[in-house]
């Protein structure tokens, strides 16, 4: 049986990683869907501590991951379908090979980017519809492009978008921003980038055609419906937990954020979680990080206290 199970390979899941290694408890490290998380999807990161020229997220990571090995940290490269607890044992059943038991469980499984839901944007998915502008940018030299949302993620998109698209619009529902102050100078100062306020995307055109020719708005104050052209179209609206493997065993909010109780203590024995996957508020990779540290030392304590029995 494994003492320590990682499931995520970002910030929170690498650092717990790393504090489990140098405790000598040997952790396995289920890497997950996208290896690195969300970090790896980013562009230039100014505001994670001892780095005062910036770095790159996938840099970043790199680097984390270089440190970890260092120490003798076990990476798989699975993907985890359904968690049970078993007696004093944790059981974890992925899409491939051998389940795993394990003594303690650090969920790091990050969140994901969230979509309208329209069937529209299904089905242009991969033709202009995207919800990741560092992997799909570069498709869209010299085009028209929307990024929906008015939030960091949105606002962070459009600035990279602006060094390939010929215009950028952000469509946001209301006429307020959520986004920091910052990113809204760095956003507002930029040419190419317009903004059009309280709109709502109510269709992604053009299915008939098979790609991106435009979006259906609807004005949220007078109900008013007007077509805007676009040929790339990309989600910044702000990400879902990665819990669903988890349903039914550790208690979650309502969106599916894991709770955590005191630290990184989950509603089971044996079972902590750090990161985006339980942090609705902060999400940074700082932050990630210094939990992924806190469940690292939580899971120590906890097996700690087993040997003590
Ligand atoms: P947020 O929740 O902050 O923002 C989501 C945005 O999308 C909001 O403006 C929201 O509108 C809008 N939205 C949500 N659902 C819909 C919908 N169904 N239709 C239309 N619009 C919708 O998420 P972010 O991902 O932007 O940021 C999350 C956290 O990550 C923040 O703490 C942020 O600071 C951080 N972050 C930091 C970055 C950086 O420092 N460089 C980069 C990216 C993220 P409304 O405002 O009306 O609710």
């Amino acid at each position: 049986m494994e003492k320590v199970v990682i499931l995520g390979s970002g910030p929170a899941g690498l650092t717990a990683a790393l504090y489990s290694a140098r405790a000598f408890l040997s952790p396995l490290v289920i890497e997950g869907p996208q290896s690195g998380g969300q970090l790896t999807t980013t562009t230039d990161v100014d505001n994670f501590p001892g780095f005062p020229k910036g770095i790159t997220g996938p840099e970043l990571i790199e680097q984390m991951r270089e440190q970890v090995l260092r120490f003798g940290t076990r990476f798989e490269g699975r993907n985890v379908e359904k968690v049970s607890v078993k007696g004093n044992g944790i059981h974890i059943q992925c899409d491939d090979g051998e389940p795993i038991e394990t003594m303690t469980l650090i969920v790091a499984s990050g969140a994901s980017a969230r979509y309208l839901g329209l069937p529209s944007e299904r089905a242009l998915m991969g033709q202009g519809v995207s919800a990741c502008a560092t992997c799909d940018g570069f498709f869209f030299k010299e085009k028209e492009i929307v990024v929906v949302g008015g939030g960091d993620t949105a606002l962070e998109e459009a600035l990279f978008l602006t060094r390939f698209g010929r215009k950028v619009t952000v469509i946001h529902r209301r006429d307020v921003l959520r986004a920091s102050k910052i990113m809204q100078e760095r956003a507002r100062a930029n040419k190419k980038i317009e903004f059009l306020w309280n709109k709502d995307v109510i269709e992604v055109k053009d299915v008939s055609q098979g790609r991106v020719t435009g979006v259906r708005l609807r004005d949220s104050q007078d109900g008013s419906e007007i077509d805007y052209p676009c040929e790339g179209f990309f989600l910044g609206i702000g990400h879902t937990p990665n819990s669903r493997f988890l349903e039914g065993v550790v208690e979650m909010d309502s969106k599916g954020y894991i709770r955590t109780f005191g630290g990184s203590r989950t509603s089971v024995p044996g079972i902590f979680a750090a990161g985006d996957v339980q942090d609705p508020i902060y999400r940074q990779a700082i932050t990630a990080a210094g939990s992924g540290c806190m469940a690292s030392i939580d899971a120590e304590r906890y097996l700690e206290g087993l040997s003590e029995h």
